[in-house]
């Protein structure tokens, strides 16, 4: 390497001192905030409400009897892009139709909503819930009981 090449670094490391001032002015800052309102909460035992547009975890609706408003017809399975909806169909003898099994994969789900948009029977919805943790990946394929209590104890 030619002397011409060599690129020499250095830092200056200014007058001695030099940090008394801005340390002043952190310590300012943090007093100064110090007594105000915090703008964090305790999280998990106080939760902040998500937007209006917030698309989480999923619910299958019930109708004022209780029963499941999906009559499988299965267009919320076939429009999803991620396939992440498996639905096996029973046909009652006067002709209804109810989910005998219904199941979202939630780590394949892409929470784009299609599903709730498909649904011609406000069958499904996509709740605000955002926490879903477990211990296995079995445990995000939400069957339907799990499909119905979905956001029962969400607040926001
Ligand atoms: S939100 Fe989108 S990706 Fe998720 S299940 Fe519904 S259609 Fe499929
Ligand atoms: S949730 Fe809606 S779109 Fe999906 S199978 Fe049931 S009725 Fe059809």
């Amino acid at each position: 390497m030619e002397k011409s090449d060599i690129i020499v670094v250095s830092r200056d490391r200014g007058e001695k001192g030099n940090y008394v001032k801005p340390f002043i002015k952190g310590l300012q800052y943090t007093l100064g905030n110090f007594f105000k309102k915090p703008i964090t909460v305790q999280y998990p035992d106080q939760k902040t409400c998500r937007s209006e547009r917030w698309r989480g975890l999923h619910k299958l609706n019930v109708d004022e009897k209780g029963e499941l408003k999906c009559v499988a017809c299965g267009l919320c399975a076939a429009v999803c892009p991620s396939q992440a909806i498996t639905i096996v169909a029973r046909e009652e003898i006067g002709g209804t139709r109810h989910p005998e099994t219904f199941e979202i994969n939630e780590l394949r789900c892409i929470f784009c909503g299609f599903c709730q948009e498909a649904c011609p029977k406000g069958a499904i919805s996509l709740t605000k819930v955002y926490e879903y943790v477990d211990y296995s990946r079995e445990d995000f394929v939400f069957d339907i009981s799990k499909l119905r209590t979905t956001g029962e104890k969400w607040n926001c």
